[in-house]
């Protein structure tokens, strides 16, 4: 696993035995130090602390490989040493879960949202004051919560500069919640806290090189490059749906026109289907994958266009950033069935040879998979947000 130059800090290395231990778990510290490429003394180091904390424990020793060296002591997580609340804020519905230290999701929890409404940062705040008093109830140690929200956040704050779907702009979303409810408080962008923690805890966590497209509503994408997460100067890169695809496209929620986001988000495959009579008003992406899978060619049509400028425009990145692998989330996988060989067509026409072996891998998707990885970029701080801390 390579780490980003510079990367590792104390607190990183922190970060990365543990989501190590809750992938691969009980490991030794010299297997640890080999899997994380560190020394031995940083993970002497930096283990010593965890298990100070009470986060880590040493099991009984098992005899050496060859059973000429000294025994190995493996450690492990102690699971419910530590909670972490996750929250997805989105424009319809704000969506929570509570997560050990092992990454278990042991509580989840949905609420209808209005970002509009004039007092939508305090009902965020009551729906999160009542999971943390429920945990406190319990007597579960709780280590902090992480907030993800579609939207520009910087890093280093936790500060919402600008979000279109919630229509939140300089929100020092980070510090406010800190303040109301006194626990660590790490604000993150959507896409940014689901790449954190595929970074750390996903199959994606031995990869140096991998982007993430996410793929619903609106359109994103998540870059980790040479080991360590990419945010842009003001942290605002991977604004991937609003890449410009069509002159003179519809136009796009960010007020331009064209985008591809404009053209095929979920969104915008539904808008184009209304309107081209393919399916009748209220019918939703389900609807559109049935009439597909049973051979409408209105609806055919208009998945393999919406694939092929897809896989276009990945192409162009892949061309670009020369990733190993692209990884596909949102809401858009339900129907990837249907636009899985258009867009490798695409992509066959577009990738030069030296990246024309990039994997796309779709993950599952549910609707919990955001506040899951914000309740994971608590732990993953220091690697999503240097300095957000409460
Ligand atoms: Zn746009």
């Amino acid at each position: 696993m390579r780490w980003g130059a510079g990367s590792i800090s104390g607190d990183m290395t922190r970060t990365a035995v543990l989501a190590l231990l809750a992938r691969r778990g009980p490991l030794s510290r010299a297997q640890i130090a080999e899997m994380l490429e560190l020394s031995p003394a940083t993970i002497t180091q930096g283990t010593r602390r965890l298990l100070a904390e009470g986060l880590l424990v040493e099991e009984a020793p098992r005899p050496s490989a060859g059973g000429g060296g000294r025994p190995s002591v493996p450690l492990s997580l102690v699971p419910g040493s530590a909670h972490t609340i996750g929250i997805q804020v989105a424009h319809e519905h704000v969506t929570g879960v509570t997560s050990r230290l092992d990454a278990t999701v042991v509580h989840s929890f949905r609420h209808a949202f209005d970002p509009a409404s004039p007092d939508a940062v305090e009902t965020l705040t009551a729906l999160i004051r009542s999971e943390i008093e429920e945990i406190e109830r319990r007597g579960l140690p709780l280590a902090g919560v992480g907030v993800a929200v579609p939207g520009i956040v910087e890093p280093e704050t936790g500060t919402l500069s600008m979000s279109v779907r919630l229509g939140w702009t300089g929100l020092p979303l980070a510090a406010r919640l800190r303040e109301a409810l006194g626990v660590p408080v790490f604000v993150d962008n959507d896409i940014s806290a689901v790449t954190a923690a595929e970074r750390l805890y996903g199959p994606g966590a031995d990869e140096a090189d991998f982007l993430l497209a996410a793929i619903g509503q609106g359109i994103g994408l998540g870059m980790v490059l040479d080991g360590a997460p990419y945010r842009g100067a003001a942290g605002a890169a991977g604004e991937f749906g609003h890449m410009p695809v069509q002159p003179d496209g519809p136009q796009c929620v960010c007020g331009n026109r064209g985008c591809l986001e404009s053209l095929v988000s979920t969104e915008a495959l539904l808008r184009t289907a209304h309107e081209a009579g393919i399916l009748p008003a209220e019918s939703d992406l389900d609807d559109l994958g049935t009439a597909a899978r049973h051979g409408d060619p209105a609806a055919v049509q208009l998945l393999h266009n919406a694939a092929t400028l897809l896989g276009r425009a990945l192409a162009g990145v892949v061309n670009l950033l020369g990733p190993r692998s692209v990884i596909i989330i949102g809401e858009i996988t339900a129907i990837w069935d249907l636009l899985d060989d258009p867009l490798h067509e695409a992509l066959l026409d577009h990738l030069l040879p030296a990246v024309r072996d990039t994997r796309i891998e779709v993950r599952p998707w549910h609707d919990e998979v955001i506040a899951a990885s914000a309740a994971r970029v608590v732990l993953a701080a220091p690697l999503a947000a240097p300095r957000q801390r409460g």
